[in-house]
């Protein structure tokens, strides 16, 4: 799974044709425009809720707001870039999404004409749902039931727009392929305001130009080690009491923002990923790894669906023998062979929990004595 912060998806964006505001990294500044928006470049969405989307009258305004982005931790992200774009004047803000459909294994085009920071808010039944071909290609009244949806508007400008995302999602196998708000300007244009683009990591093999991608991330020496091992690492917070670690993406987004709910700093997360399936072997170079950062808590967290969470918990039971003696293990493990797991991992040290909010709440006050 590849994040690609709102500047990458953009230009990917506009690579099929989609427009999207002119706009540029900090220090640079889009061209003979001095009203624009701010904008923090963390992987992570509702930045506008979190002050994370400045806006700026003038050059110096734009400098202090850039500025004052880069010195804070959003979400509990370090912001690293920030994006300087015209500043859109707004008529309507509308949803649309292309996302892959795990029970029908194929993707979905989402719209609404309630698009915007309040998105999760909106019914179901004012989001639309259409199922598109294997090939990314729409059918046209699968288009036409979109434009009603979408409201009044120009079609002819919006249906090349809902085109171009349906072939950008199967041409660079994406995962989500999100514009939120797609904005109609006050004079009449379309313009993609915000991208979230998740590039599905399975199909790298068929997308060579994806390491230029990841490499423009600049990877910590943290992260590029993990990446050696098999396993995905983000450091976020440097003064972070915790290292979380997991096995997928969703689970590991899930559980990073209970831990940032709750107000615990996150040092970094590690997915494990396929490693889990080679015990001790594959995890514990991780496990090393994880134990230098020298964050007072190692925060194991898994729900096994499918897997064995008991010859995982073996396995990690192994990974850990070297930890060192300041370093607290507490683990979540729940699900298939759970209770096994949870016997493994306490006879090796690890403080167990079954419930995930359970174990939060004693991360976090872990986390407090710290401190
Ligand atoms: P997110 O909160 O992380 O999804 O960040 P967005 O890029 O979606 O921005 C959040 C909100 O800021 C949008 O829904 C808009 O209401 C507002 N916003 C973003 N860009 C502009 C702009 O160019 N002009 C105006 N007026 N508002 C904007
Ligand atoms: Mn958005």
């Amino acid at each position: 799974m590849i994040k690609l912060l709102e500047y990458q998806g953009k230009a990917l964006l506009s690579q099929y044709d989609i427009p999207v505001p002119a706009g540029t990294l900090w220090p640079g500044r889009p061209e003979n425009r001095e009203r624009v928006v701010v904008k923090a470049q963390i992987p992570a969405g509702k930045r506008g809720k979190h002050g994370g989307v400045l806006f700026a009258d003038t050059n110096p305004e734009t400098d202090l707001a850039a500025r004052k982005l880069l010195d804070t931790t959003l979400a509990g992200w370090a912001v690293e870039k920030v994006l300087v774009e015209e500043r859109l004047e707004i008529e309507r803000e509308l949803y649309l999404a292309v996302v892959v459909d795990r029970d029908h294994s194929c993707r979905v085009l989402l719209a609404s004409a309630k698009g915007g920071v309040d998105i999760e808010s909106v019914p179901q039944s004012e989001i639309s749902r259409q199922l598109l071909e294997t090939d990314g290609h729409i059918d046209p009244r699968t288009l036409t039931n979109i434009m009603g949806t979408l409201g009044p508007g120009a079609p002819e400008k919006l249906g090349p727009i809902v085109e171009a995302l349906c072939r950008l999602a199967h041409a660079e196998d994406t995962l989500v392929a999100e514009i939120n708000p797609l904005v109609l300007t006050t004079g009449g244009d379309f313009v993609a305001a915000d991208a979230k683009v998740v590039l599905d990591g399975r199909a790298a093999f068929r997308h060579p130009d994806w390491l230029d991608l990841e490499t423009s991330l600049e990877g910590t020496a943290f992260e590029r080690r993990v990446g050696q091992l098999g396993g995905i690492a983000s450091e976020i917070d440097p003064n972070g009491t915790v290292v979380l670690i997991v096995s997928g993406a969703g689970p590991m987004m899930a559980t990073f923002d209970r831990l940032v709910d709750n107000d615990v700093p996150v040092r970094a997360v590690v997915d494990l990923g396929g490693m889990t399936m080679r015990g001790a072997a594959g995890m514990t170079p991780i496990f090393n790894a994880a134990f230098e950062l020298g964050a007072p808590v190692l925060f194991f967290s898994s729900y096994f669906q499918t897997g064995r969470g008991d010859l995982v918990a073996r396995g990690i039971a192994d990974a850990c023998q070297m930890r060192p003696a300041d370093q607290r293990l507490m683990a979540r493990l729940q699900g298939n062979h759970g209770e096994e797991g949870r016997t493994t991992l306490a006879k090796s040290g690890f403080e167990v929990f079954e419930d995930l909010e359970v174990a939060i709440g004693a991360v976090a006050s872990q986390t407090r004595k710290a401190r």
